[in-house]
């Protein structure tokens, strides 16, 4: 629907690799056409994974994005995807990894999405550095100085840092100890201190934290506090992966609309709101907001 697409939206939860779409990853087929496992890349619309098979699409993809080539034309595609989407601010989060046989180094990774910027499209991109989980503290140290470098040396592009990875495997990495969040808070706080902000994924699984032990109820009140804005609890639409999952932004808003009832003004209010909750400096999010206003009086 039209109205969905000229929303001007923010972007605040998308994984890089996460976020390929058919079309990208049919492309990356054919030049790895020894990796196919074509139909684990893309979840669609109406069928349903286990959250261990979601992350099994990762590994595929993995395979076929592994050079700093690959990733420039992923990271290009992803952004003019979200851009013809209608989305104006994007932050995007990758986990840079190494690959031998490539050259592919953590640093050029990093560089790489940076440099990816389309001077012709108009979207905002910034960038969060992810640390997965699995890997331990150390590797988190690491990512998070290789983070620090390039916060302090560069435009302003990278803001910050994400904690992610399958969270079905935490509890291997448990026995092993290195996945658990309390061997992490070392690496979380010099991120912190050094004005990296933080997104952190937390209890996407039921064998984790005290909410489920103590089998403590969530309190869900949709209409009322979508519609009332209840508490005025921030609460801000996103894709996470839109590639794995197949969906789009201007989706998740219609999903929303007609499961509470929005209106376009109310929806209008939601995508507005998100620009006061994105980690990019106070400059851009005036920027922002008058981009809305503007954009309001053509299309509302
Ligand atoms: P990448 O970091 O650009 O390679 O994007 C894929 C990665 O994002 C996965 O391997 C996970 O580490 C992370 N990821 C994507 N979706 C989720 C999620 O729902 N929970 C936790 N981690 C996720």
């Amino acid at each position: 629907d039209l109205f969905y697409r000229q929303l001007p939206k923010v972007e605040l939860h998308a994984h890089l690799n996460g976020s390929v779409s058919f079309e990208t990853m049919e492309t990356l087929i054919k030049r790895k056409p020894h990796l196919i496992e074509h139909r684990m890349t893309a979840i669609l619309s109406g069928q349903r994974r286990a959250l261990h098979e979601c992350f099994q699409v990762f590994k595929v993809i993995h395979q076929l994005v592994d050079s700093e080539e690959d990733i420039l034309m992923v990271a290009k595609a992803v952004i003019q995807e979200f851009a013809a989407d209608g989305v104006k601010y994007l932050e995007l989060r990758s986990t840079p990894r190494e690959v031998t046989e490539t050259g592919l180094t953590k640093q050029r990774y990093i560089e790489t999405i940076r440099q990816c910027k389309r001077e012709e499209v108009d979207i905002d991109v910034r960038f969060l550095v992810a640390v997965d989980r699995r890997h331990g503290p150390e590797v988190a140290m690491d990512t998070v100085k290789l983070a620090e470098d390039f916060l302090l040396s560069s435009d302003g592009i990278v803001v910050g840092l994400d904690l992610s990875g399958d969270p079905t495997e935490i509890s291997i990495s448990l026995i092993l100890q290195v996945g658990h969040g309390k061997y992490l808070l070392s690496a979380l706080e010099k991120a912190k201190n050094c004005g990296l902000k933080l997104a952190l994924h937390l209890s996407e699984v039921r064998a984790h934290g005290n909410v489920c032990k103590q089998n403590i109820p969530i309190e869900m009140c949709l209409t009322s506090n979508v519609k009332g804005q209840t508490r005025g609890h921030p609460c801000v639409l996103c894709t996470d992966d839109k590639g794995v999952f197949c969906t789009d932004l201007s989706q998740e808003y219609q999903l929303a609309a007609s499961t509470f009832g929005l209106t376009q003004e109310t929806l209008w209010m939601l995508s507005q709101q998100s620009i006061g909750y994105t980690f990019a400096p106070e400059p851009i999010k005036q920027r922002l907001e008058k981009k809305w206003v503007e954009l309001k009086q053509q299309i509302l």
